[in-house]
Order: C-alpha cells, then structure tokens, then sequence
C-alpha cells in the first residue's frame, strides 16, 4: 500500500529521468542565452515535442501520449529541475491541449492535439484583462454571433508566449438568450487574425517566453472555433484551471530543486574558515535544510493534486491544486532566495545565474493564481468561513 500511495510508476520515474538527460542537454546557460538575445527556445521546445514529452497527457489517437497530468506535471518539474523550465507548458499542452481533448469535438480533436502533443503547433491561453485582473468573473471580452461564426472584442493582459503562438485560447463572455446575463465560452482565435494585435510587455526578469497586452478589434471567427459546449462554459474553463495550477506548481518545484542543488553544491566546496566548507555552519546548513522539507511538502500536494486530477475527481483536484500552487510558489521564493544567500556575493553575480531566478520565483505567488486568492479559495471551501470577496 505505501509503495502505491508514495513510489511514482516505473514508467514515470523513467520518463523523469529522459526528461532530465534532454532538458540537461541544453541547460540553464542555453535558456540564460537565449532570453539575452531575446530569442526563443524553439529549438528545446521541438526536441521535447519530438521525443513525445509535450504532448505526454494527451489522448493517444490523437498522436499524445495517453497519460495523465502527473505525467506532464514531472515532464515539466525535470525540465525546471535541469534549469531548463519551458513555461508554455503550462499553457500549450496542459490547459489548451487539456480543454480540446475534453470538451472539443472530434474534428477540433484532430485539427489541434496533434500539433500541439509535438510541438509544431502552440497555443497561448488569454483570460487575465487589465480591469478584471484577480476576478475573472469581471471580464468584458465579448464575443457575439456573426453570420456564419463569431466576432469578439475585447482585451487581454500578461499572456505568455503570443508571439510563440499560432493560435490563442481566448476566455470570453457571451450573451445568455435566456438569462440576459453574459456567461464565458472559449475560442480558439488565430495568432495572424485581421483585427487581433499583440503588444509587449517589458518585464524585469529575463526570460525567453515574452508577455503581451492583447487587442482584439472584430475579430472574426468561424462557428468551429468554439471550444466546447455555450451552456457549459465554467465547467470547461475549471477543466483547465485545475492542470494550469498543478503544472504552476510544478515549474516552482523544478526551479527551487535547481536552486537548492546548486546551493548545496556550493555550500560543500566554498571553504573560507581554515579547512571547513561553508555548509558545516548551522547558518548555511538549516536554511538549506528548511528548503528541502518544503520541496518535499510541495510535491505530495502536487501529486496528490494530480492524482486526483487524473482519477476524474475534479473538486477534490481543485483543493489540491490550488494548495499545491501556494506551498510550490512560497518554496521557489524561498529556495532561490536562500541559494543566493548561500552563494554570498557570488549570487547574484550574472556567472551563477540565480539573480535573475530570485525575481522569476516570485511569479510563483503571483500567476496564474496569486497566494491572496488561494488562501480566500481555502478559507472559503476547505474551511467552511464566510466568502470575503
Ligand atoms: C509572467 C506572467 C505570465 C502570465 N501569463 C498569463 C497567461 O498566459 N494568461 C493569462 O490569462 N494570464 C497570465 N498572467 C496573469 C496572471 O494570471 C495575473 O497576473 C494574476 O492572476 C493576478 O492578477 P493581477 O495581476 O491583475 O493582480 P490583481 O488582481 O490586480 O491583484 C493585485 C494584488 O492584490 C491581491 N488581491 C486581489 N484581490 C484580492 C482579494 N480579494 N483578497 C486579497 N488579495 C487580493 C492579489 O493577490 C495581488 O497581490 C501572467 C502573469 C504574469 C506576471
């Protein structure tokens, strides 16, 4: 019984370790190189596609893998782990890919899951608005019936990777015949659509996947490019939030193991009193230490998410996953703060390449949920207290 609960399958520990050799391959000096030249990493992203690691938990007859989100959760933290995050992961394959295999007609299915289980075809996820921001349920994205399909309108804000991208998920609103009031329905809208802009935004960390401010301005697009059902269109958005947040999770343990693997490493060579490394001081060691139990605490809440997530329990999921994101954001705060600290001046020097990871950790408290709103979600339903917002 223990090994079940405790010991991942075979076939997943292996897959880890594939996972390390190719992402380990590149590295973190190929990711650091890439984001100062401001160029992608198109060329890791086809090689993960390639070897069937993108496209991991997505259905076999579509070209995926058949697993589940666990699978793409450790695809994701090894890659991280090899300092070599890819966080479209997050987007393409785990929300996008996830919505479509779910919710998607069978012509959507075949039309989309095959590009993107390879990697030949990304697909950002646009929800977040400039007014709207933490209350999603405050978005005014619109989209209304046009002819033969849709037309939308609207903006988005902080969406990864749109350059990247052929098409985007766009969470909009749309009118309720019945009700009068707007609901949300998902649209895939190419990237190259007349009236669809995408701007930059300057960030103060280095990364090589850019964010965006979107403008959609009539957007036109046809009926097939709604993803699943009008009426049912929470249901199909939390299909994705769940994977969204495990795979969040993942990406801030794959980092905070970087982290504390290179701290640790440091911590037993660097000797500045007589013969002793640095890592004999109860100063250095129990920080170091701290870090390691929260890496440990974060993962059991990450895979228990995902187990639930992949035995169709989407609400137990959903506690889990969100518990997941916070202690996951919280450890990769603290894991690169402390690998910094470790290294002394060293840390933030551009050779260790931990500077700029100190503030790409914090992203991990703030999207795509940010800590506030995890701990409302669980005083609020693993709690039982009053709604406070
Ligand atoms: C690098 C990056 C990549 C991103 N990628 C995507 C993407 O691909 N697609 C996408 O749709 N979005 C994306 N986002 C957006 C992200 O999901 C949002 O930034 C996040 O949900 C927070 O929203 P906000 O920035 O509008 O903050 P706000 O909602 O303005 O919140 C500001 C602060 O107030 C706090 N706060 C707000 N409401 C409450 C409350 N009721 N109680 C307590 N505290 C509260 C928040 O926790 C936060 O600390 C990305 C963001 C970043 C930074």
């Amino acid at each position: 019984m223990t090994d079940i609960l405790y010991t991942e399958p075979e076939e997943r520990t292996a897959l880890r370790e594939a996972v390390r050799k190719l992402a380990g391959s590149y590295g973190h000096e190929y990711i650091v190189a890439q984001a100062r030249k401001g160029e992608k990493t198109t060329e890791l992203w086809r090689d993960m596609g390639k070897h069937g690691y993108l496209g991991v938990s997505l259905p076999e007859e579509h070209g995926g893998g058949g697993g589940g989100i666990a699978d793409l959760a450790a695809v994701l933290e090894e890659a991280a782990a090899a300092g070599a995050p890819l966080l479209l992961m997050v987007v393409s394959p785990a929300i996008c890919g996830t919505v479509i295999a779910r919710y998607g007609t069978d012509a959507q299915k075949a039309r989309w899951i095959p590009g993107i289980a390879d990697g030949t075809f990304t697909m950002a996820f646009a929800i977040t608005e400039p007014d709207a921001g933490s209350n999603s349920h405050n978005i005014i994205t619109t989209a209304s019936p046009d002819g033969d399909g849709f037309v939308l309108n609207g903006r988005k804000t902080y969406i990864s990777g749109v350059d990247e991208a052929d098409a985007v998920l766009v969470v909009s609103r749309m009118a309720d015949a019945r009700t009068g009031n707007l609901k949300p329905a998902l649209f895939v809208v190419p990237t190259d659509s007349p009236g669809f802009e995408a701007q930059t935004i300057a960030m103060d960390f280095a990364a090589p996947e850019k964010q965006f401010n979107l403008f959609l301005d009539d957007v036109h697009v046809p009926q097939d490019a709604l993803v699943g059902d009008e009426d049912a269109g929470l249901m199909q958005l939390f299909a994705g939030l769940n994977p969204e947040r495990i795979m969040g999770a993942a990406f801030s343990i794959g980092m905070a193991r970087y982290a504390l693997e290179k701290a640790v490493a440091y911590a037993k060579e660097r000797t500045v009193w007589r013969d002793k490394p640095i890592g004999t001081h109860q100063g250095i060691a129990h920080p170091l230490a701290k870090v390691k139990i929260e890496l440990e605490q974060a993962k059991l809440l990450q895979q228990k998410a995902a187990a639930l997530y992949d035995a169709g329990d989407d609400i137990g999921a959903g506690e889990f996953a969100n518990m997941a994101k916070y202690a996951a954001g919280e450890l990769a705060c603290n894991a690169t703060d402390v690998a910094v600290h470790t290294h002394g001046g060293n840390g933030l020097a551009s050779e260790y390449g931990l500077g700029n990871m100190l503030v790409a950790a914090r992203l991990g408290r703030i999207a795509p949920v940010s800590r506030e709103m995890i701990l409302n979600f669980v005083a609020m339903h693993s709690l039982g207290l009053p709604k406070s917002y």
